[in-house]
């Protein structure tokens, strides 16, 4: 049997559209401009191709096209939002909040904002990965000036109830900024519905081109202001300096016009195909578990722990055909547990045990049914020669075991 090749990485990144390739294609040499060129028709040419992925962004997005920012991706939006709005409402405040769950973009800028002399607190998730909105409400104080919370988890896709959010943060009179790559292009984002005044998304997880991103700044009531992090020519209304990626953005305004159009329909089939996948595991093999909540999920997204069985070793049996990502990620020495799921209260044992598929646009359900059996006898495989599994079936209480340390 010739080997195929399955992709269930999207959270990781998309394939671009090659209706995205088509459209950027011009802009590498015919239309090559440097959108900043004020007197000749080579830049007016790229400026209006920026002006108009602009509009097809904002058009997504539902704001006005003034208030997007190009940046080079989500993690350079993320760092924009969290450390301009740090420097630039320091006279207010230096407290900022976020979720122990949130994408590392955010997590380390709010590191580094710590040593710069900022407060910080992490907020907790419950076991479905969701925030406490009470406990949200009851952590912020005077010095707060921000709030930041995800829209969507890249790891469990479980969504934020970003509208109780919003107006929590309205109450409050503190600006809220939302990390929504993972939903912009797939659900609707509508951040001026939800009170969200930043928002940072990147075009390679909506199937446009890596390397190009944008940051929502609120223009009006309240006008939002970011210090800028990139000193240079004063592109972007000053708050992003650095050429324009025309060719970038070109292909990541082509996206967002086609997940405007296609999102919905897009959704519904892709939750076919994740639900198929889900249960077809679930059923088939004894003590899986999906981790996060069912209920506000991603449509294309499932976290499934398989008990007794190491993530990382399960990949091998399959990652020659099947792109997945487990739930541990390897550091300088050794293999560690998801902090996302650990913050949902998993042990060790099952966060070790996870695996995430995430399906996209270029999914086809001939591919879900072969990655099921391949789990499937991957998972068998493993559990036969687990000695833990064999004592699990005998019934032995595995948690009364004392291990011993080496
Ligand atoms: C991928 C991702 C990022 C980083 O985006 P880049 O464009 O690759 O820098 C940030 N946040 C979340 C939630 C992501 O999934």
């Amino acid at each position: 049997m010739n080997k195929k090749l399955i992709y269930l990485d999207n959270n990781a990144t998309t394939p671009c559209d090659p209706r995205v390739i088509e459209a950027m294609t011009p802009y590498f040499y015919e239309l090559h401009g440097n959108a900043a060129s004020r007197n000749h028709p080579f830049g007016w040419r790229s400026e209006e191709a920026v002006d108009y992925a602009r509009e097809q962004i904002a058009n997504l997005i539902q704001v006005d096209p003034k208030e997007i920012i190009f940046t080079s991706g989500a993690t350079e939006a993320d760092n924009l939002a969290l450390k301009g709005v740090y420097e630039m409402y320091s006279r207010k405040g230096n407290h900022i909040i976020t979720l122990e769950t949130e994408h590392k973009a955010v997590l380390d800028s709010c590191k580094k904002i710590e040593k710069m002399g900022g407060e910080v607190t992490y907020l907790k998730v419950d076991r479905l990965g969701r925030v406490n909105l009470q406990e949200l409400e009851d952590a912020i104080k005077d010095t707060t000036i921000l709030v930041s919370i995800m829209w969507a988890n890249n790891e469990t896709g479980v969504i934020q109830d970003m509208k109780a959010i919003g107006e929590i943060c309205a109450r409050k009179g503190v600006l809220f900024m939302s990390d929504a790559t993972q939903a912009v292009g797939k659900i609707p984002t509508f951040p001026k519905e939800m009170g969200i005044h930043l928002m940072a998304f990147t075009a390679h997880k909506m199937y446009g081109p890596k390397g190009v991103g944008a940051l929502f700044v609120n223009r009006k009531n309240p006008r939002v202001k970011v210090t800028s992090q990139m000193d240079g020519g004063g592109h972007e209304r000053g708050m992003r300096s650095g050429t324009l990626n025309v060719p970038g953005i070109v292909g990541f305004g082509k996206a967002a016009e086609i997940a405007a159009k296609e999102m919905e329909s897009e959704n519904q089939r892709l939750a076919g195909l994740r639900d198929k996948l889900e249960k077809a595991l679930v059923d088939k093999l004894e003590e899986t578990y999906v981790n996060g909540d069912v209920d506000n999920r991603m449509a294309h997204v499932t976290n499934l722990s398989f008990k007794h069985v190491e993530g990382e070793g399960l990949m091998m049996t399959f990652n020659q055909e099947i792109g997945v990502s487990s739930g541990s990620a390897c550091t300088s020495a050794s293999l560690e547990p998801s902090y996302v799921l650990i913050a949902l209260g998993l042990g060790d044992d099952l966060a070790h045990s996870s695996i995430r598929f995430s399906l996209g646009r270029f999914t086809t359900e001939e591919e879900i049914d072969y990655t099921i059996d391949q789990i499937v006898n991957g998972v068998n495989h493993m559990r036969d020669l687990s000695p833990i599994w064999e004592m699990y079936k005998e019934g032995v209480d595995l948690d009364s075991i004392v291990w011993e340390e080496h």
